[in-house]
């Protein structure tokens, strides 16, 4: 974790707020903002580096995809392709408290980083006026967590935010205190299966009136595959490769690619998921992974990869 050392503003969620909390966000930092639901910390979801971010920024210990916050169905549908209850699901609840995950459209330009490597993205368009106000004004989607450190309860003021992330991150915008205090109902939409797969403000019946629930396939938070594991085994801390390896560097271990020549954790976590896809259409039969630090960023990179490691099947 990065000393806490950054002069962290906290500015109203007004016009000159926002407009500097999107040039903060071109410029490839996290900013934290007030959604409906509680306070998020949202970084340019098309920048790998970005996102890696707002990973130092928490302090997070391991990967986890992330929620792509859209302006509405007009942006969504240029990264995710939206069958007709999708659709009706956004139709009715957006912009509001309702995450849709559906699959990626590959060429969207979303960064590996924000999905864990899968092939399915988050989306969510939130009512609240400065994320609106955000999106619009960076240019981009913004990929956002809760904004509290890991380990601590999501935040519904930006006193909340300043207790955890001060010194973490450059700006909060103050909206006052968040209507719902409450996290965004996830479904899962796919060939016109529609899984809850988190609970929240919008309940399951309502979303029934809409597009119903298939049953047997409502399953609980974390049962889903929640990131990208290659189908290779894969040997950690290599410093030589055996000859049927392909081997991913890091700093002086220069590997045949490398997550970060300059031994940069940031520039290392945005890379991971592309090159561990990378990895399995090699045609070496196995994967190593040169020894990455564990401080800030290498403790989720190294839980990523341990996990990735570990006899199958895996359930993460
Ligand atoms: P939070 O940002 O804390 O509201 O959490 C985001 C939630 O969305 C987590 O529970 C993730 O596992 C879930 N999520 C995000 N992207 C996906 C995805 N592609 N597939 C399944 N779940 C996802
Ligand atoms: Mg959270």
């Amino acid at each position: 974790m990065p000393a806490p050392d950054l002069p962290t503003q906290v500015r109203p969620a007004d016009d000159a707020g926002i407009a500097e909390a999107a040039r903060l966000i071109r410029a490839g930092q996290p900013v934290a903002v007030p959604t409906e639901t509680v306070y998020g910390l949202a970084a340019d979801a098309t920048s790998g580096e970005a996102v890696a971010r707002i990973y130092e920024a928490k302090g997070r210990p391991s990967f986890n995809p992330l929620i792509v916050h859209v302006t509405g169905i007009d942006q969504a549908e240029r990264i995710a392709r939206f069958d007709p209850a999708a659709r009706a699901l956004a139709q009715r609840y957006w912009p509001g408290p309702l995450t849709l995950v559906l699959p990626l459209r590959e060429e969207a330009g979303i960064a590996s980083i924000v999905t864990a490597g899968l092939t399915t993205v988050a989306l969510r368009a939130s009512a609240h006026p400065a994320m609106q106000a955000l999106i619009a004004a960076a240019g981009r989607p913004l990929a956002a967590p809760s904004a509290n450190a890991s380990g601590r309860i999501s935040p519904t003021r930006a006193a909340h935010v300043l207790d955890s992330l001060k010194g973490r991150v450059p700006l909060i915008l103050d909206g006052g205190q968040t209507a719902h205090g409450l996290e965004s109902t996830i479904v899962a939409v796919a060939d016109g299966e529609v899984r809850l797969l988190r609970p929240g403000p919008i309940s399951a019946e309502e979303l029934g009136a809409v597009a119903a629930p298939t049953p047997e396939r409502i399953v609980a938070p974390g049962q889903l595959a929640s990131h990208y594991a290659p189908a290779k085994p894969l040997r950690l801390n290599v410093t030589e490769a055996a000859p049927d390896e392909w081997l991913i560097g890091f700093g002086d271990i220069a590997g045949d690619v490398s997550l970060s020549r300059s031994a940069d954790l940031v520039e290392a976590a945005a890379a991971l998921f592309d090159l561990l896809h990378d990895a399995d259409r090699q045609p070496a039969a196995r994967i190593a992974v040169a020894p990455i630090p564990e401080d800030g960023l290498g403790a989720a990179i190294n839980d990523r990869l341990r996990r990735a490691a570990a006899p199958r099947p895996e359930k993460s």
